[in-house]
């Protein structure tokens, strides 16, 4: 037996900053569940975002195991203290049960001579010709190689392992799930990068179930992937082998599986990571969270009277204040600023008006990816709002909940994970004319 919870082939991160829309995300958990597909809901939410509301893990405790208790949800499902690091789990101890280890700060930072050597002279295996199924060409590494990227992510790795023992020896070993999390940094990590990094992990037995590399291009908030689709679906996949790979060799616990951070609404990407997971027969982990704090405002406008009053609001002050809620955002968001219309345009907008810029609709020619970005990283101008915008939240939750269930099925489980369903035949002349 398995002395580590297990998390499940597929899972997806639902971030719920303001703490209303539990059930709303576990209806989709639902609605895919009834077709045959389960995913595990895991609910993330990370200290900075626990910090820009002024809330606290033990709020998405509660909400989570209230929506969990009220639609009789009986399989399992997760809180994700994410991106966590040792300065900041504790407060997470008593309420989580999944911990997105954040080491993307240690990158490149230096290793120690002594235990990069001990590294690679333990590991002959990586240096040389590595034939990889599924590779098209043998990964080469030379010593040289080896000691460079070791020295590169072996400090990273080796604090993953300090965090993992403080959380264990506060939870104990079987109690949790383990990510690691390598996204927020410059460049991306290359599939031998990948090996070395997963070697490593399992030298230092952390029982890693995600890890979330930086993906080639960008992954900006809310909005669809920025770059290269064919090179994204080559490394993708390269990646994907280098995980069943490495899993065997080094013994790591398995399931292991990649973790797309800022996955929400990649749509370009869904085929291709899709086509990959069934070719290797992968599961995957993909985290949403700001999607659905839109579906929030997209609800209010949709309302009409007060809530697009209040939406429009949220847009004027987010103009304002667009610096200051960007800064921290810069390396994921791209927003144009001459496309951000003026608070006076906005003000005279109507409910669909206001909906069609800001939902991710890309048929819509009125979409506006600029409108949505800001909105997206403007979630801290309603937290200052207060009671004020929780109570618009409750007075307008059906229709609110609608737009959150549907944008989680419709555009994200949907295309990623549930079997293509047959586009309707046509009927036929004969029939038409009968109909
Ligand atoms: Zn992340």
């Amino acid at each position: 037996m398995n002395k580590f919870l297990e998390l499940g082939k597929f899972s997806f991160g639902i971030g719920d900053r303001f703490a209303h829309q539990a059930k709303a995300q576990l209806r989709a958990c639902l609605m895919v569940a009834d077709q045959g597909v389960e995913i595990v809901p895991v609910w993330n939410k990370s200290n900075r975002e626990h910090t820009i509301i002024g809330s606290d893990p033990s709020d998405t405790r509660v909400a989570v195991d209230t929506a969990v208790r009220e639609l009789g949800w009986k399989r399992p499902y997760y809180l994700d203290a994410d991106h966590i690091r040792l300065e900041t789990v504790d407060r997470f101890m008593p309420f989580a049960d999944f911990f997105t280890i954040d080491v993307a700060d240690s990158i490149g930072k230096p290793a120690g001579f002594k235990s990069v050597k001990a590294f690679v002279d333990s590991h002959p295996e990586l240096i040389g010709k590595i034939v990889i199924p599924h590779v098209n060409q043998p990964l080469e590494t030379t010593r040289a190689d080896v000691e460079r990227i070791a020295g590169q992510y072996l400090l990273a790795v080796q604090d993953a392992g300090k965090i993992y023992r403080h959380i264990a020896r506060a939870k104990g070993e079987a109690n949790f799930i383990t990510e690691v999390s390598m996204d927020e940094t410059d460049s991306p990590q290359t599939p031998p990068e990948l090996l070395i990094i997963l070697a490593a992990l399992a030298d230092e037995k952390i029982p890693v179930q995600t890890i979330a590399p930086k993906f080639t291009g960008r992954f900006n908030k809310g909005v669809d992937y920025v770059g290269d689709v064919k090179q994204f679906e080559r490394e993708f996949n390269a990646d994907l082998a280098v995980i069943a790979f490495a899993t065997g060799k080094y013994g790591l616990p398995g399931p292991l599986k990649l973790s797309v951070h800022s996955g929400s609404d990649k749509f370009s990407i869904y085929a291709p990571i899709r086509r990959a997971l069934k070719k290797f027969n992968a599961g995957l982990h993909l985290k949403t969270a700001g999607t659905t704090w839109l579906e929030e405002v997209i609800g209010l406008a949709e309302a009409g009277g007060d809530g697009l009053a209040l939406a429009k609001e949220i847009y004027t002050d987010a103009l304002e204040h667009a610096d200051e809620l960007c800064a921290p955002y810069a390396m994921v968001i791209d927003i144009d600023r001459k496309k951000l219309p003026a608070k006076e345009t906005v003000n005279g907008w109507t409910s669909e008006q206001y909906v069609s810029a800001l939902r991710h609709d890309q048929k819509n020619r009125a979409f506006n990816p600029s409108f949505r970005q800001l909105l997206h990283v403007g979630f801290k101008i309603a937290a200052k709002k207060g009671d004020r915008y929780l109570n618009a939240l409750k007075q307008h939750e059906a229709v609110i909940a609608k737009n959150v269930t549907e944008n989680l099925f419709e555009r994200h489980m949907k295309p990623l994970l549930l079997p293509k369903t047959k586009p309707a035949r046509k009927p036929s002349r004969r029939e038409a004319v009968l109909a």
